[in-house]
């Protein structure tokens, strides 16, 4: 077989690594993409002229995701008829009745249009992976066996595949995912757990027509979430025991919609269930971001709790980073995996990571317990954040991806 050396070469053709595949093509430089999903899957049915159905994975795309997607080009592409934009975002404990709206971030508090966009995860990568050009090469259906960074003299490392052989790169990112196989292969370790709680994700038609509001509600056995989607449509996050959860999955439609009028509150509105799923929740953080010439990006380096649906808006902020910063050591003339550059990488974004998953740890752990004292704080918490003008102008602007 041919030998194959490319600039990058990305493992993982997820909505991290494909943002990347385009932002270093567009640079001038040959990218690698090793995909393990076949390629049909990221294929839209041409022939078939009707709207399909929302997909059951979707994520908040935060303002800065968004600017990230617009500089590589992909925004302008994704299909309005697949994004809801939201303008609040609102946080309360118990019923929603309107002496009890808790805490509420708007997007006019913040002199901006919206807030961010509720989008399908399969629509993003299916517009990115349609953008991508000729200094592109796709190996996909294929997956990594090994991995040899032994040419360190020849400045390229190299992994090797079932399907195409070894293929090189003088820059190996990894953005397989949380249970990444480069990470392991690299050697490097990670930290974390599995929380008791798992989350149920049912796509739903509502009887309200199009929300721009996003909220959650906490309850003693969990939030549970409303992310409303484009027409008379919404994503609902039940977080709650594992088994509670798995048995509410396995569901018939008609019975899980009547469980979820019962346990959400009553400005849900009448809901039909068209799709339902449940997720692991988990937390896992790896103990360094980089090892020789392979370097980590989005879930692969970090995955944290969905509560306040972060995980991706991390990894698109990890991907800016590592471009920027490789962008510039080629202008300089410099190794694409310079240390300098990967070691400044992995610090900058190890810490904004970290805060932001703390920080939903804390809120976790705050709004799931049942002891009186954490139940007062929470209710002190949410009315004094309410009430704090400049505190809640940053949690909403941090929220928003508007500061860091
Ligand atoms: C219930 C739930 C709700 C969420 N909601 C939000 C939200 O609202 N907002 C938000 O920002 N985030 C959200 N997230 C998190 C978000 O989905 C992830 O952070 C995001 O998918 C990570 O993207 P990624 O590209 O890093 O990894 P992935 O999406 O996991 O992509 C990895 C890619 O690598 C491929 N791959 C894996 N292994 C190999 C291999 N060995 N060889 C080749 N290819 C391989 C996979 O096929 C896949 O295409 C949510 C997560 C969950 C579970």
């Amino acid at each position: 077989m041919t030998k194959k050396l490319f600039d990058i070469l990305i493992v993982g053709g997820g909505m991290v690594g494909a943002s990347l595949a385009l932002r270093f093509s567009q640079a001038g430089l040959q990218v690698a993409v090793i995909e393990k999903t076949p390629l049909s899957s990221m294929q839209a049915d041409a022939a078939d002229p009707t709207e399909p159905p929302i997909d059951l994975r979707v994520s908040a795309i935060n303002r800065r995701s968004e600017q990230w997607l617009q500089d590589i080009g992909v925004w302008q592409h994704l299909p309005a008829t697949r994004l809801c934009p939201y303008r609040a975002l609102q946080a309360f404990e118990g019923d929603s009745e309107p002496q009890n709206q808790g805490l509420t971030f708007t997007a006019s508090e913040l002199n901006q249009p919206y807030l961010g966009h509720i989008i399908e995860n399969i629509s993003l990568q299916r517009a990115m992976w349609q953008q991508f050009n000729e200094f592109i090469t796709l190996f996909c259906p294929a997956t990594v066996t090994a991995l040899s960074q032994q040419s360190e003299v020849a400045g390229y490392a190299s992994v090797s595949t079932a399907e195409f052989g070894e293929i090189s790169g003088r820059l190996l990112i990894a953005a397989d995912g949380a249970q990444s196989q480069l990470r392991t292969l690299a050697g490097i370790g990670h930290n974390g757990w599995q929380y008791q709680q798992a989350c149920l994700v049912a796509t739903v038609a509502t009887e309200y027509p199009q929300q721009d509001i996003t909220w959650q509600q906490f309850t003693e056995q969990g939030p549970r979430a409303f992310l409303p989607l484009p027409g008379a449509q919404a994503s609902l996050v039940w977080y709650d025991d594992l088994a509670k959860v798995k048995a509410l999955a396995q569901l018939p439609a008609a019975q899980l919609a009547a469980e979820i009028q019962q346990s959400f509150p009553a400005k849900l509105g009448k809901i039909t269930v068209k799709q339902q799923g449940w997720f692991p929740l988990t937390r896992m953080h790896a103990n360094r971001y980089w090892q020789g010439r392979v370097v980590l990006v989005g879930d692969a380096a970090h995955s944290i709790n969905p509560l306040a649906g972060q995980g991706v808006n991390l990894g698109f902020a990890d991907a800016a980073l590592l471009a920027e910063l490789v962008l510039q050591a080629l202008a300089e003339g410099r190794d694409l995996a310079d240390s300098e550059l990967l070691q400044q990488y992995w610090q900058q974004r190890k810490k904004a990571n970290l805060l932001m998953m703390s920080a939903m740890d804390g809120f976790y752990q705050l709004f799931s317990s049942r002891w009186p004292v954490l139940r007062l704080a929470r209710k002190l918490g949410l009315t004094a954040a309410a009430k704090a003008g400049p505190l809640k102008a940053w949690v909403g602007a941090y929220a928003a991806g508007l500061k860091d």
